[in-house]
């Protein structure tokens, strides 16, 4: 019987980019069949050029081809969701359409589920062109692994295949604060990874702004660590020791010992210290209510307790 893979393609301003795309996934299709038929979702995030009437020319392929065109700009996050939302086939796989993703690795990927793995990841052998960029993108992987609760691997991207049991767990979560790749590390299952050379972008330049890549990086990291939140806490309960230890020793030397120690600490600096001790706690009265606010996140974002394989 033949086993339908669902290609998840997010575009925004692809119009020039679609049909060699296309053509390469055509190709690739062509060498898979009769043992797979595709169905392309291309996830069309409110672009404003004419990549609704390249899609619309696509149609007229042998390949099965589906448009989901947004209102508006609403992110390649939103746009792979949206994609998975209505994948039908045993698996899916999300490749970005300006052939960076190579195209031919598909069948890789396809070959990898056959023998059972749940997720198959793309990874790239060499960061990401460009200095600023690479050397952000390492900082991000750095940051979430010190303060986040899932772990991603350094070149890891959103090329990846994803067996039908893992779209159905990813169609449930509904958070806002999304990223795939984040979200897809942390549901787990049974990976491994594909090293692949990045190709060039063929068409313009990378749609992405260093603002909404900076956005990107925020959202995710509220949204897999609650460290940064209790921060304010953990430094608070330092100064707090801090403090009570010094004043415990200015007091002891000046009214008990009677300036043993000849430090002749004067009144400003005794104030100075219970200045530091009040900061303590107010850093600690804001710890506890971060304490409380992570858990009313936890709460929202509702993701499930655990997730099952199989039962
Ligand atoms: N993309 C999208 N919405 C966006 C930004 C990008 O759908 O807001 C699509 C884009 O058309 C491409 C893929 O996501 O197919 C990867 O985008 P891009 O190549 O610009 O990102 P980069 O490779 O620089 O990370
Ligand atoms: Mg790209």
């Amino acid at each position: 019987m033949t086993k339908i893979v669902s290609i998840i393609v997010p575009v925004y301003n692809e119009e020039a980019g679609i049909a060699v795309f296309d053509a390469a996934l055509r190709a690739v299709a062509g060498r898979l069949a009769p043992e797979f038929t595709f169905e392309c979702i291309y996830c069309n995030d409110g672009s404003t050029d004419a990549t609704s009437k390249s899609i619309d020319v696509l149609k007229k392929n042998v390949l099965s081809i589906h448009e989901i065109e947004f209102s508006r700009r609403f992110g390649k996050e939103a746009a792979i969701s949206a994609g998975l939302a209505s994948a039908t086939g045993q698996c899916a796989i999300v490749i970005d359409s300006d052939l960076e993703h190579p195209v031919e690795l598909i069948s890789e990927f396809i070959a990898r589920w056959k023998r059972g793995v749940e997720v198959v990841i793309g990874v790239r052998k060499r960061p990401k062109t460009g200095f600023i960029r690479s050397v952000c993108s390492s900082l991000f992987v750095w940051v979430l692994h010190f303060f986040g609760d899932t772990r991603i691997m350094p070149g890891a991207t959103d090329f990846r295949l994803l067996d039908r049991k893992v779209i159905d767990v990813f169609n449930t979560l509904s958070e806002h604060d999304r990223m795939f790749r984040v979200l897809i590390d942390w549901l787990g299952f049974k990976r491994e990874e594909v090293y692949f050379e990045q190709g060039i972008r063929k068409n313009g330049v990378s749609r992405y702004s260093f603002n909404a890549l900076f956005r990107l990086a925020v959202s995710a990291l509220l949204s897999h660590s609650l460290l940064p939140l209790r921060m304010a806490g953990l430094l608070g309960i330092c100064i707090t020791f801090i403090s009570i230890a010094l004043s415990l020793f200015m007091i002891i030397d000046k009214y008990i010992l009677n300036n043993a120690g000849n430090y002749n600490f004067s009144g400003p600096a005794l104030l100075a210290v219970l200045n530091m001790f009040l900061v303590g706690i107010v850093l600690c009265s804001i710890g506890i209510l971060s304490l409380y606010s992570a858990s009313i996140k936890r709460e929202v974002s509702n993701r499930p307790l655990y997730v099952i394989r199989k039962k």
